[in-house]
C-alpha cells in the first residue's frame, strides 16, 4: 500500500503531470474570459493558396475559440473538400443544402446554415462536393464576384440585432479563383495562415497582388488584418527563422501567438470535432483560445462594446 501511494504521488509530481495541471488551469482561465464583441460583425476571410498550410484548421479552432468566449461565430466552408463541416460536425453529403445552394440559386444562408452539435453559438455553412463544378458555374452568372457578400448582406439584414453573428470566417479552397474572390468580396479583413516551414514565404507576393487587385476593383476595405504562423515547431531553428522573417515583415499583422505543432489538432477532424472540444487542454487548444482572445482585442480595441451591454 505504502509502495503505491508513493508510486501515485510520484506520478503526480511527474513533469507531465505538472505541465498537465498547468494546462488545466489556463484553459479554465481562457475560456472564463469573455471576448469583446465587435461593433459591427467581422467578416474575415481566411486565405492562402498554398494547399495544407493549416487553413481550415485555423478557421475551424478560431471559430470555437471564439464561440467558446462568449461569441456567436458563423463559418462559411468554401472549399469543396468541405473540410470545415467535417470539423465542425455537420452533414454535408450530396444530398445536403450546401453553400453551392447560396451561390448558385440564392438560396439564402439562413435555410442552409447548421449549428454545432457541440459547441453552442458555433454555425456552418457547409460545403458539399457539388461545389467543385461551381468555380466553373459561376463564370457565366451574373454578378459572380458578388454573390457571396449579397447572400451575407441579406442574412445580417433579416437578423435581429440580438441574433447577429459577431464573426463570419470563410474557408477558402488553395486557389485564387472565383470561389476565392466571392470571399474577398464578401469581407473586409483577410486572414493569412502561415506555415513555418520553407518555401512559407512562396506565393506570398501572388496572394497579396490579389488582394491589391481585389481591392482596386471590387472592395475597397479589403486588407490583410491578421496573420497566424501555424505549425510552429519549437525545435527547430528553421521555425524561428521563418517567424522572425515575416514578423519583420508585417510587423502589425502577425499575432504573437504561435499555433505548435500537435497530433491532437490533426486528429481532431477524423472526430468530427474541433481540437476545441477534442482536447480542450492540449497545447493546440491553448494557442488557438490565445490568438483567438488576441484577434478579437484587436478588432474591437478602436469600437468595443462589452458583451454585458448586448
Ligand atoms: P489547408 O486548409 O490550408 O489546406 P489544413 O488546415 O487542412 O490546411 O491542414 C493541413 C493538414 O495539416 C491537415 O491534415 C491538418 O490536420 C494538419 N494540421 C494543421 N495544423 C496543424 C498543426 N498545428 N499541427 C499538426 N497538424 C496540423
Ligand atoms: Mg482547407
Amino acid at each position: 500500500m505504502v509502495a503505491e501511494g508513493a508510486a501515485a504521488s510520484e506520478v503526480d509530481d511527474s513533469p507531465i503531470a505538472r505541465s498537465m495541471e498547468k494546462n488545466r488551469r489556463r484553459q479554465r482561465e481562457l475560456t472564463q474570459e469573455r471576448l469583446p464583441r465587435p461593433a459591427h460583425t467581422r467578416v474575415l476571410t481566411i486565405a492562402n493558396q498554398k494547399g495544407g498550410v493549416g487553413k481550415t484548421t485555423s478557421t475551424v479552432n478560431l471559430a470555437a475559440a471564439l464561440a467558446m468566449s462568449g461569441l456567436r461565430v458563423l463559418v462559411i466552408d468554401l472549399d469543396p473538400q468541405g473540410n470545415a463541416s467535417t470539423a465542425i460536425g455537420i452533414e454535408h453529403h450530396s444530398e445536403v443544402a450546401s453553400i453551392y445552394d447560396v451561390l448558385v440559386d440564392g438560396t439564402p444562408i439562413s435555410e442552409v446554415a447548421q449549428d454545432c452539435p457541440d459547441i453552442a453559438g458555433l454555425s456552418c455553412v457547409p460545403a458539399t462536393i457539388d461545389l467543385a463544378g461551381a468555380e466553373i458555374e459561376l463564370v457565366s452568372l451574373v454578378a459572380r464576384e458578388t454573390r457571396l457578400q449579397k447572400a451575407i448582406a441579406a442574412y445580417l439584414g433579416e437578423l435581429e440585432d440580438d441574433q447577429q453573428p459577431d464573426y463570419v470566417l470563410i474557408d477558402c479552397p488553395p486557389s485564387l479563383g472565383l470561389l476565392t474572390v466571392n470571399a474577398f468580396v464578401a469581407g473586409e479583413e483577410v486572414l493569412i495562415p502561415i506555415q513555418c516551414e520553407y518555401y512559407a514565404l512562396e506565393g506570398l507576393s501572388q496572394l497579396l497582388k490579389n488582394i491589391e487587385m481585389i481591392r482596386a476593383h471590387l472592395n475597397p476595405g479589403l486588407h490583410v488584418s491578421t496573420i497566424l504562423l501555424t505549425m510552429y515547431d519549437a525545435r527547430t531553428r528553421l521555425a524561428a527563422q521563418v517567424a522572425g522573417e515575416v514578423r519583420e515583415h508585417f510587423p502589425d499583422q502577425v499575432l504573437r501567438t504561435t499555433v505548435p505543432r500537435s497530433v491532437r489538432i490533426s486528429e481532431a477532424p477524423s472526430h468530427g470535432q474541433t481540437v476545441m472540444t477534442y482536447d480542450p487542454t492540449s497545447s493546440g487548444a491553448l494557442s488557438y483560445l490565445e490568438a483567438a482572445g488576441e484577434l478579437a482585442r484587436r478588432g474591437a480595441a478602436e469600437t468595443s462594446t462589452t458583451q454585458e451591454t448586448r
